[in-house]
């Protein structure tokens, strides 16, 4: 695909076959899953550096976004937690959104893959969503024209929309996936939806082995509570990804479980795939640390580095789905550093009969 071979040719930070990556753990549990990240890389013997970036929230400038905006730059990979975005009058946009827009990470794909053994509303499910990751309503063009009356811009572009619809089809083509379906309300919002919808079909024509249909975004949150196996591939604008997202996530586990990953032409980013904060339960060691340890996975396989990946994601599968060291999110009742401490265990395992010579 022109986005996946763009991006495997683009050189990343790497000395001695280790790899530099930034580190932003952000706000709420953030800091507390990065330093199990961290442990887990040093007794695995994974061969990433960190170049950790803090970002203070109260901060009412941007310089903290720009310094971590050029060491990405310059490392071309990140795993990140969530920055809090301030209270709402400090005139400071979402800096996640900011940094997404500066990167041109375009595109965010979450895998969604249920954990056979972990309580959920539905099991096997298997599900791949494409979001457009940088417009849409997510332009942050806001304005009071009059008092009383707010005007917020939906940017659609064609250019956009056509990146997206190609990685999805991409995606579906590579990976032995079979349908598309490209989510819209273009019944009402006939200009921005209406492109987004015309685009993919354009696209679709180039796939004929992939069949693609679309569905009406407030159907297709019917059709995910009741009938969610149907979906195989999903490609849709901003909003409606976000919001689809969640819905996914907690079909199948919670906002504790699945990463999401953000690539552009030329960086990608890591993170947990609801991009949640977590602050109400900072600090109190009980949060889920799978959904940011999948991520470092996902970083670890983008950068080629796949059986340190493979280590981490059986020690995960085992944790999880054999032992069930589970979190409350997921009906359990371990702790964070227990469901970590049963991971170490596997990733030492597995490390120790490596043979290096
Ligand atoms: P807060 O950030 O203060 O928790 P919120 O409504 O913004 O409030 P989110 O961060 O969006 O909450 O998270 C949504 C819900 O998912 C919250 O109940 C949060 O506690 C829970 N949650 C998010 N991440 C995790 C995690 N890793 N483990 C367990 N629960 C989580």
């Amino acid at each position: 695909s022109p986005v996946v071979r763009k991006l495997k040719s683009i050189p990343k930070a790497q000395y001695g076959g280790r790899h530099t990556v930034t580190m932003l753990p952000g706000g709420g549990i953030g800091p507390e899953l990065m330093e199990h990240v961290r442990e887990i890389f040093r007794l695995g013997g994974m061969p990433v550096d960190f170049e950790v970036v803090n970002i203070d929230p109260h901060s009412d400038g941007n310089d903290d976004l720009e310094y971590l905006i050029t060491s990405i730059k310059r490392n071309g990979v990140a795993i990140k937690g969530n920055i809090e975005t301030g209270s709402l009058d400090t005139g400071i946009a979402s800096r996640n959104v900011a940094l997404r827009n500066e990167l041109d990470l375009f595109v965010n794909v979450l895998k969604c893959k249920s954990y056979p053994g972990v309580p959920a509303r539905y099991s096997d499910l298997d599900i791949i969503i494409v979001r457009q990751n940088t417009e849409g309503e997510y332009a942050m063009l806001e304005h009071e024209s009059v008092h009383g009356v707010v005007e917020s811009m939906k940017i659609v572009t064609a250019e956009n929309s056509e990146r997206v619809a190609r990685f999805a089809f991409e995606y579906a083509k590579s990976h032995g996936r079979k349908r598309v379906t490209t989510i819209h309300k273009a019944n009402i919002m006939k200009l921005s939806d209406g492109l987004f919808l015309e685009t993919s079909n354009r696209v679709a024509k180039d796939y004929p082995n992939i069949a693609h249909n679309n569905m009406i975004i407030d159907n297709c949150c019917m059709q995910l509570v009741s009938n969610p196996h149907q979906f195989d591939v999903m490609n849709m604008t901003n909003l409606y990804g976000t919001i689809v997202s969640n819905v996914i996530c907690g079909l199948m586990g919670g906002a504790g479980l699945l990463s999401g990953r953000n690539y552009g032409d030329h960086y990608a980013v890591f993170e947990p795939g609801t991009r949640n904060t977590g602050t109400s339960i900072a600090g109190k060691g009980i949060a889920n640390p799978i959904a940011m340890l999948n991520a470092a996975v996902d970083m670890l396989e983008h950068l080629g580095h796949n059986t340190h990946a493979g280590i981490l994601s059986d020690a995960i599968r085992k944790t999880v789905c054999d032992d069930k060291i589970l979190t409350a999110d997921l009906g359990g009742s371990a702790s964070t550093k227990e469901v970590v401490n049963c991971i170490k265990k596997y990733v030492i395992e597995e490390t120790s009969k490596m043979k290096w010579f």
